[in-house]
């Protein structure tokens, strides 16, 4: 399948282990491919917003008159999305607001549904890719474990009445499988809006100094260049946020694809420095200070994503000014935790309407963000969007298209020119 877009070509060696390589050139914002979902899934918070066949926002759709919970562009989309929502839909109605299954347990119903299908019609190409991704049952560790027998219940749970369901066994792989090749699907200020396999995605490896993008453009997945890439060159995304130093971005790295990584960066660390960059001042900060509130920082930011659904929004900003103030005795606003801490207070004011907060935290963040991320970074992008709409939001014309302008200049490159982002940006300009 891979060898038959042109231009590519998988590779599988004892040295490198398996990957994806260009056979010619291409340039920065040149679509590599674009690669169609096995399976996918709408959030359960995006249900209204988007149309859960074809992920289509639009503001008339129309919803399934038995659940009342799925909505679709027409009745076409809905037909085509039956085979999927037939799984949910009797189910939503019978367990009323205790059916909670999560996203993950959602999306593996749909493809062990869809493997029955397919396996009724004679084995396809793409089980035998399922089959093939990568699992990492055995390096699980307790914490993951636990997490995946809490999901297999919930499978047995809500799903078992419209799925047979395979052992423990099996179930444990696919879980992990989903667990290290999931994608989550977000919009153009990456928000989620929903989560999906992709085959032919699976084989790419990962780089803290990528040489591709990803862009979703309703479900489909786009791959595109962010460097200029010469035959030969591998293809490489990175899996992670790259915002941070390179011993938090290996951690995470090794607690969800178990592996470390070898790149330029990390072997460099040219970036941890100015990442990490603390305040000037008469007498220079000893280094054990510093290490002290690193791992304060680590714990605020575990902290306060542990209790992000069960405080209130107040609660969570004073969480975030809290250890903004912490940190600011030692840090540099332009940290990257203090970063961190920034960026949720800037969703927590928005959340609750309070726009010259989200604006304040949004102009420190990103002069920074420009600087810490690579070149082509939707983590920017969408930085500039948020707060160009902020700007334009307030009447602060000429501030909002300025912003904006800069968000199109790098989704031209990571979403393509002709992207309904970028058309409906235009817009979004000329009127107002
Ligand atoms: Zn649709
Ligand atoms: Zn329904
Ligand atoms: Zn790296």
């Amino acid at each position: 399948m891979m060898g038959t877009i042109e231009g590519l070509q998988r590779f599988d060696s004892v040295r490198k282990g398996r990957g994806l390589c260009v056979t010619r050139p291409f340039k920065v914002g040149e679509l590599l491919f674009s690669s169609l979902p096995y399976s996918y899934v709408l959030s359960v918070k995006e249900r209204g917003c988007y149309c859960e066949f074809c992920f289509t926002s639009k503001e008339d759709l129309a919803r399934c008159g038995k659940c009342k919970k799925a909505f679709y562009c027409n009745m076409k989309c809905q037909k085509e999305d039956w085979p999927m929502h037939k799984l949910e839909c009797s189910a939503m109605i019978a367990f009323r607001e205790k059916w909670c299954p999560s996203e993950m347990c959602r999306l593996v119903a749909r493809i062990l549904a869809k493997k029955k299908v397919q396996k009724d019609r004679s084995m396809s190409e793409r089980i035998l890719l399922i089959g093939e991704l990568q699992s990492h049952v055995g390096d699980v560790d307790n914490e993951r474990r636990e997490m995946n027998e809490a999901e297999i219940a919930g499978l047995h749970h809500f799903y078992s009445k419209h799925l047979e369901l395979p052992d423990h066994k099996d179930l444990l792989t696919l879980f992990s499988q989903v667990a290290c090749n999931g994608f989550t699907i977000e919009d153009d200020e990456l928000s989620h809006m929903g989560t999906a396999v992709y085959p032919d995605l699976a084989l790419i490896n990962h780089s803290c100094l990528p040489t591709v993008i990803v862009t979703y453009n309703g479900t489909s997945a786009e791959v595109r260049a962010v460097q200029n890439m010469k035959p030969g060159d591998e293809v490489l995304i990175s899996y992670i946020d790259l915002l941070y130093p390179t011993d938090d971005r290996n951690n995470r790295l090794r607690e969800s694809y178990y592996f470390t990584c070898d790149c330029q960066e990390c072997t460099s660390k040219s970036k941890d420095k100015v990442k990490l960059k603390v305040r000037k001042q008469s007498d220079p900060i000893e280094p054990e200070v510093i290490s002290n509130m690193v791992r304060y920082a680590r714990k605020a930011i575990r902290e306060f994503r542990a209790f992000t659904h069960t405080k209130t929004p107040s609660e969570l900003l004073e969480m975030c000014e809290q250890s903004l103030e912490q940190m600011g005795t030692v840090f540099e606003d332009s940290n990257v935790y203090m970063l961190h801490m920034m960026y949720q207070a800037m969703g927590i004011c928005v959340y609750m309407n309070d726009i010259d907060g989200a604006i304040r935290y949004g102009e420190k963040i990103l002069k920074p963000y420009s600087q810490l991320y690579p070149a082509y970074s939707l983590n920017v992008s969408s930085m500039y969007l948020k707060l160009g709409r902020l700007y334009m939001g307030l009447e602060r014309r000429s501030m909002g298209i300025s912003a904006l302008k800069k968000a199109m200049a790098i989704m031209e490159v990571a979403h393509g020119k002709d992207h309904h982002y970028l058309t409906e940006l235009r817009i979004e300009m000329a009127q107002k």
